[in-house]
């Protein structure tokens, strides 16, 4: 089991890291999303520990990175800001469990045995909207068993609406599923990339819309 812990305070990390390779987990730590973006596009891990408040930002930004490049990982957010709206914005964000910190290391093991447990759909092998589907082990969609001729950041986006079909995707979200933590973002470029999505899927014959919510994000849902 190798996890990605993703923590700025050195104590505690230590702490955490000696307690994990007790239980033979082979763990890389990194401080910084930045770091942890990059580590998730060269390893592959099979589970992430994620704090919230890091130098960088809010760990929770990261979770729709973490989906998007493997939508059966398992994410658990360890933060010391756990008041309910806390728990539910990292449990909406798409993180498999919230722990607040301080915690019994026991309480943890336990957490990260029932979420390797859990038979999430979002595990699933391919996700389904309306026609299309969505093939995670082939990173392919098609409608009507025809492949849809995608760009890399088309299928991204697509991948990300697809697996939270009937909610409103941020735009953030979205953009941080496309780019790297270094690549320029214009403003427009999201846009664009939706705009030629939505014209092969209409021309593949696709039963679904992408709806843009005005200053929110975008919505994927089927036609009604
Ligand atoms: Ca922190």
């Amino acid at each position: 089991m190798r996890v990605l812990l993703v923590e700025d305070e050195v104590e505690f990390a230590d702490t955490l890291r000696g307690a994990l390779e007790r239980e033979r987990f082979i763990v890389d730590h990194v401080d910084r999303l930045a770091f942890a973006r990059e580590a998730v596009l060269s390893a592959s891990y099979d589970l992430v520990l994620l704090d919230r408040t890091l130098p960088d930002g809010d760990g929770l930004s990261l979770v729709p990175v973490l989906r998007a490049e493997n939508p059966g990982l398992p994410i658990i957010v360890l933060s010391a800001r756990g008041e309910i709206p806390d728990r539910v914005a990292g449990l909406d964000e798409g993180a498999d469990d919230y722990l607040k910190k301080p915690f019994a290391l026991e309480e943890l093991f336990a957490r990260i045995r029932a979420v390797r447990r859990r038979p999430a759909d979002l595990g699933a092998e391919e996700i389904r909207a309306g026609s299309i589907i969505f093939d995670l082990t082939y990173d392919e969609a098609t409608v009507g068993g025809v492949r849809l001729d995608l760009a890399r950041r088309e299928l991204r986006v697509l991948a990300v609406l697809m697996k939270r079909r009937g909610r409103t995707v941020p735009r953030e979200s979205l953009e941080q599923a496309v780019y790297g933590f270094d690549d320029e973002v214009q403003s427009n470029t999201l846009d664009s990339h939706i705009s030629r999505l939505r014209r092969k899927l209409a021309e593949a014959g696709a039963d679904i819309e992408i709806h843009a919510i005005r200053g929110v994000g975008y919505l994927l849902r089927a036609s009604a």
